[in-house]
């Protein structure tokens, strides 16, 4: 025990003097060293008790392999039906795209828009761009754009509401099936397992990469 405390005091320069051993509280901005922490292990922070970090749960690979699963659950969800209805012999169903696209045949074109943007456009993003950076990552390589690509991920995250349109589909099944047959098509399930693998995947654990590529922010 003497030993590593003289060791850490003569070669290694105090943690404090690299700004890469800090960690903030992203909720009271409490200062803290980082540590490093193993598979299943957590940190909180001591004055609010908010998740500081995480063991990582995945590797590179299996983030990559997750990938490319929501790659092929996005085009699932959006080439199949996600909600079928029928009612005396009239039969119509609508896939994601569909959706949006008859809200924007109505007055209220923004809406589909805002809607395009939450169900397609930002997971398609997401799922592209995680791919990019993860696909070099494996290959230990830093991918061309990282940065921005990184960047991006960070702002699409809130407009990523796979989450908010599945409740909505429910809702609305709930509701219709006492009036209509209604019957909930391939495209939600891909739709729901494809919101499980975005939060596994978009969350904020892909910001290790900057650590474990070696990219400076600047
Ligand atoms: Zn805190």
């Amino acid at each position: 025990m003497a030993t590593m405390t003289e060791r850490t005091a003569t070669d290694t320069p105090s943690p404090l003097d690299d700004p890469a051993q800090w960690i903030i509280c992203e909720h009271c901005d409490s200062l803290y060293q980082a540590q490093s922490l193993n598979k299943g292990e957590a940190a909180y922070c001591l004055r609010c008790a908010a998740l500081l970090d995480r063991g990582h749960r995945m590797t590179i690979e299996q983030m990559l392999a997750l990938s490319i699963a929501a790659g092929i659950l996005f085009i699932f969800a959006n080439v199949f039906p996600v909600i079928s209805i029928s009612m005396k012999g009239l039969y119509n169903e609508v896939t994601l795209w569909g959706s949006v696209e008859a809200l924007a045949q109505g007055q209220i074109t923004l809406i589909a828009l805002v809607a395009g943007l939450a169900i397609i456009l930002a997971p398609a993003l997401q799922i592209a761009l995680l791919f990019w950076v993860l696909v070099h990552a494996h290959r230990n390589e830093i991918a061309p754009g990282f940065k921005t690509c990184m960047r991006t991920l960070e702002h699409l995250r809130p407009w990523s509401m796979l989450e908010v349109c599945l409740l909505g589909i429910l809702v609305a099944i709930v509701k219709l099936a006492g009036m209509l047959d209604v019957h909930p098509g391939v495209g939600l399930w891909a739709m729901a397992m494809l919101m499980v693998l975005i939060v596994l995947i978009a969350g904020k654990d892909i910001r290790r990469l900057w650590d474990e590529l070696g990219v400076e922010p600047e």
